[in-house]
Order: structure tokens, then sequence, then C-alpha cells
């Protein structure tokens, strides 16, 4: 018989029933180190004091009015991201796959708007990840993310990442956009090379395209920048944001320059419950903590010591680690052995890593990671090494 809760996902058997700072707390009173922030999404750990402040004052003044009416938090909101970012407008979403879908949206709205309605194609990269609605998978175009969910939302096209003379040869007068994630995620914590990103832009320039950025992991602080396309010192003319925004309460967003966002007139798109108070409320506290240059900084040097140590256990135990890679607190151990194996072996250690493609044991620590709970961690992946080591050589 069907368990109540549709069994899409195979979970672990751990249920936690509390959060403070770094720490997941279970059933039995374990204690367990959360190095994936429930996907890149808890920045600033369980609990912050300034997020359960702002979320509790706003539950007792208002939860939910709809985007009928001005919603004063979600102006606010919007003012500090166009005020920090390339951005001259935002739309909020529930969720990440919202935003990336707002993204394509408008992207095709844009060309409409500009009388070239053929002018709607999307490149994308192989091994992306954009979400899970027909028109996300269909983005991402992966067999494990598509097969069986047909027919597929038309208009996508995947090349491969890195290969700028191929995905040049593909634009024609049918593209409207290209949209990557600066650093992949779902596919393994593969970050694209500054070098790569600013040739995109300049080809974007040139023929007029969007570019369009899904920092829905790699945003919000998560590379030691507030946005990971920071690093290569350009901008995009769309972005998609979402799980660290909110910090643990759900919200996302679509980020766009006043051209590119030409299109989106009223009534042409919409959300119920998108940007609501309690949301945005939040996600506005999570933005002044991160945005915040020594919170950045303080990032930056966390990553240094967490990478400089993983990348020593992973010399000490070649049969279970293959390399380390990955931008900040957005970090991947490359196993030898199946991922799987090692984040069981991280449950035994109690701390919490996450899997992802290519063979990834994802790191994803919240931001205000205190330097002892690195070390800690630290400490228990080598011993988890270590334990998986001796048993294969046993
Ligand atoms: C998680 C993720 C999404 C989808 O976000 P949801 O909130 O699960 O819909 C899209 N793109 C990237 C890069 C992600 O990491």
């Amino acid at each position: 018989m069907v368990s109540p809760v549709l069994p899409t996902y195979a979970r672990a058997p751990l249920a936690f029933i509390k959060g403070e700072g770094s720490w997941l707390i279970n059933e039995d009173g374990q204690r367990f180190l959360d190095f994936g922030a429930g996907i890149a999404v808890n920045v600033l750990g369980h609990a912050h004091p300034r997020l359960v402040a702002a979320l509790k004052a706003q539950a007792t003044e208002l939860w939910h009015t709809s985007n009928l009416y001005r919603i004063p938090a979600q102006e606010e909101l919007a003012d500090l991201l166009v005020q920090m970012t390339f951005a001259d407008t935002v739309f909020f979403t529930n969720s990440g796959t919202e935003a990336t879908e707002a993204a394509v949206k408008m992207a095709r709205r844009h060309w409409h708007s500009k009388g070239c309605p053929q002018r709607n194609e999307i490149l994308t990269l192989k091994n992306s990840f954009h979400g899970r609605t027909i028109s996300m998978i269909s983005a991402a175009g992966s067999e494990k993310l598509t097969e069986g969910f047909g027919p597929l939302t038309p208009g996508f096209r995947q090349l491969e990442p890195d290969a700028i003379d191929e995905i040049e040869a593909a634009v024609s007068e049918n593209t409207a956009a290209i949209m990557v994630e600066p650093v992949l995620g779902e596919g393994g914590i593969v970050p694209l090379a500054d070098g790569f990103l600013k040739e995109l832009r300049e080809l974007c320039d040139r023929t007029g395209l969007l570019l369009i950025f899904d920092e829905i992991q790699c945003g919000m602080g998560r590379t030691g920048k507030l946005f990971a396309h920071e690093w290569a010192g350009i901008t995009p003319d769309v972005m998609a944001i979402a799980k660290g925004i909110g910090g643990g309460f759900p919200l996302g967003a679509c980020l766009a320059t006043e051209q590119a966002a030409a299109g989106m007139t009223a009534g042409t798109h919409g959300s119920t419950f998108g940007g609501n108070p309690l949301g945005c409320t939040v996600g506005l506290e999570v933005l002044k903590i991160v945005s915040d240059e020594s919170f950045l900084e303080r990032v930056r040097s966390c990553s240094g010591r967490l990478r400089q140590k993983l990348e020593s256990i992973a010399g000490s135990y070649p049969a279970v680690f293959s390399e380390v890679r990955g931008s900040g607190l957005m970090l991947g151990l490359v196993c030898r052995m199946n991922n799987q194996e090692v984040i069981e072996a991280g449950y035994r250690e109690r701390i919490l890593m996450i899997p992802a493609g290519g063979n990834v044991a994802r790191i994803l620590p919240p931001l205000n990671v205190a330097d002892a709970e690195l070390d800690e961690a630290c400490a228990r992946i080598d011993r988890l090494a270590a334990k998986l080591a001796e048993d294969l050589d046993a």
C-alpha cells in the first residue's frame, strides 16, 4: 500500500524536531552537524534570533493579503535587491522553480513585445538543474528528470558547458536567451569558469540575447560574494534566486533589468502567495545580514579553512575521495566509492551532507557556521573516511 506521503523521496530514516544554529536534533535527542543546510536554504542556520523575531512579529500582524494590494515588506525587499544588484525590478515567488519559470516567461515575453515572437528558444547547459515543473525539467533536459513526464515543453536546447563555440553556433534568429547556473549545484558542484561566463556575456551583448543566471543554489552569499556572478565581474539580464533568500521560509524571486522585463506588464504574470508579508519580512532580514561585507568576508575565510582541511582529508583517503571542488561554502567531495555510502557513513558520525550528480557529496554549511563547527565537521568526515577506507581494505 502506498504511504500517505507520496513516496517520491528516498528519505533517510531520520526525523529532526529542533534546530539550533548549525545543529539539528532528532527525536532521540542526538545532535547532528547540519552541513547540508536544508539544501543551501538555512544560510543563517536554524532558529536565528533575528529571523525568529522578524517572523514572530509579522505573524501577529498580518499573514496574507494577495498581490491585489500593495505589500510594504515586498516593496522594501525589492528596493534592497535592486540597490544591491544589477536589477531594476523583482517578481516574487514561493520557490526556485517558479523563479526560473518567471525568468523564461520574461525572456519570451521580451521578444514578443519587441515584435519577434519567433525568438523563443532558450539555450541551457547539459547537466544543469532548474526545478521540477514540466517546463523546467524540459529546460534541463536530462533523462533522469524527464523520463515518463512527456510531452515536454518545446523551446529548450542543452549544450556542453565551456564550449562557447558550440553555443555560438547554436544561436539563431529563434534564440531568446541563454540560462545557466554559475555554479552547477545538483549537477555536482561544478563552478563555470569566469572566462566562460564573460564569453557568454559577450555573446549575448553581440547577439541581443538575454543572459539568465539561475543563482537559486549558488546565490545569497554561498560563494563568498552576495551573488556568484560577481566573481566573474559581469552581470546577467535576468536572475532567478530562492533557497537562501528566505533562510528557511519558502521564498524566491526573479530579478531583471528594466529592458529585459519590458514585456511583463499588468496581468501578464502572477502568484497568489508569492511575496507574501511573512516571506518578505524574513527575506529582508536575511538579505540585510548576508549582504554585509564583513559577513561575506567571513564566508570567504571559512571557505579557505574548510577547503584546506577537506583537501588534506581527500589526500589521506584516496580510495574514498578523489577531489574537492566548488566555491565558497558550496563545496563538493568527489567520491571514489559510491557517494550514497559516504552520505550514510556521515549519518553514523552525525554529520549531514547531501548527494549530488557526478558522485559528489555536497557540503553546504550555514554561512554563519563557527570555526569550531568547521573543525568538528572535518574531524567527523576524517573519521568516516578512515572507517570507510578500513572497510575497503578488509
Ligand atoms: C533547488 C534549485 C531549483 C529549484 O528550486 P525549488 O525551490 O526546489 O523549486 C532550481 N535551480 C537550482 C539551481 C536549484 O538549486
